[in-house]
């Protein structure tokens, strides 16, 4: 008889379930319209490719994307995936301060478990964005909110985001009354003697497929997942257009070459990796790792 135990989870493949058109026309003109029709696109697409792997993912909605396209996160879960929060404003925390960062984690925690009907569990900050001096009082909210992980701490030193000390590999950071809160840090490497961001986004888009295999190879070798973090635009089929998200300008038309540059090779690079590593979703990581 063979033993039909599956090997344990090894990586963590987790999305950042945003609309990109609302938070385009946000970020560049002060004012974005949701385009669900897109974000169902997108969605459609990678939803298909993890079916194709068997793969479950741990997907981050926020709330203020979803909450007039619910059905959306229904699909998700439908699809067997691990919903958890984004927050709901994408506001980055490090500017909004700790007292509104609660306010949004209650409000999409409260809609998002209304919606399915159970507890979520997991938290990731918008665009990594909380600061070193923020911790401990972030964790403290988390854990008091019945949260069992983070994954919102990058420890690299970013222009925008990141905590270059932080620890790489995924620890407990509060723990009492039989609950534990664990940190689930994004991937980075060593390299020349700096922490370098291997997590995906933007990165992955840049790097050729082979080195991020080899990446994900070196970071299990040295008893760490690889903990990636992508987003469905990454996966549409269709241009991204910063124009039609938030109008004709400058701004826009830098966004829409940056965001998609390289961006039509994420397919393959997923379905690649898929095919030679292990991922899952962040809970059948923490149950087999015993966190
Ligand atoms: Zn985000």
């Amino acid at each position: 008889m063979t033993d039909s135990t599956p090997p344990p989870i090894s990586n963590i493949l987790t999305i950042d379930v945003e609309d990109w058109y609302h938070l385009s026309g946000l970020q560049i003109r002060g004012r974005g319209t949701p385009r669900p029709d897109i974000l169902a696109r997108q969605l459609d697409r990678l939803l298909s490719l993890l079916a194709e792997h068997n793969c479950r993912a741990t997907f981050f909605c926020l709330g203020s994307s979803l909450v007039n396209s619910p059905h959306l996160v229904q699909q998700i879960a439908a699809a067997g995936h691990e919903i958890a929060t984004h927050g709901w404003g994408h506001e980055p925390i490090a500017r909004i301060g700790t007292a509104a960062f609660q306010d949004d984690l209650k409000r999409s925690l409260d809609w998002l478990q209304e919606l399915l009907g159970r507890p979520v569990n997991g938290y990731r900050a918008p665009a990594f964005s909380v600061g070193a001096g923020q911790l401990d009082e972030f964790y403290d909210i988390c854990f008091e909110a019945g949260l069992a992980y983070d994954s919102s701490v990058f420890p690299i030193r970013g222009r925008r985001y990141g905590i270059p000390d932080a620890r790489l590999e995924p620890h407990v950071v509060r723990e009492g009354a039989g609950r534990r809160l664990v940190e689930i840090p994004l991937s980075a490497t060593t390299w020349l003697g700096r922490q370098w961001p291997v997590a995906g986004g933007g990165y992955w888009r840049l790097m050729p497929v082979r080195l991020i295999v080899a990446l994900v190879t070196r970071l299990n070798r040295e008893r760490r997942p690889m903990v990636t973090y992508l987003h469905p635009y990454e996966f549409d089929a269709e241009p991204l257009s910063a124009t039609t998200a938030a109008g004709r300008s400058l701004p826009s038309l830098r966004h829409q070459l940056r965001q998609n540059l390289n961006r039509g090779t994420m397919y393959r690079k997923l379905d690649t990796l898929l095919s030679t590593h292990r991922f899952g979703a962040v809970e059948d990581y923490l149950r087999d790792a015993g966190l």
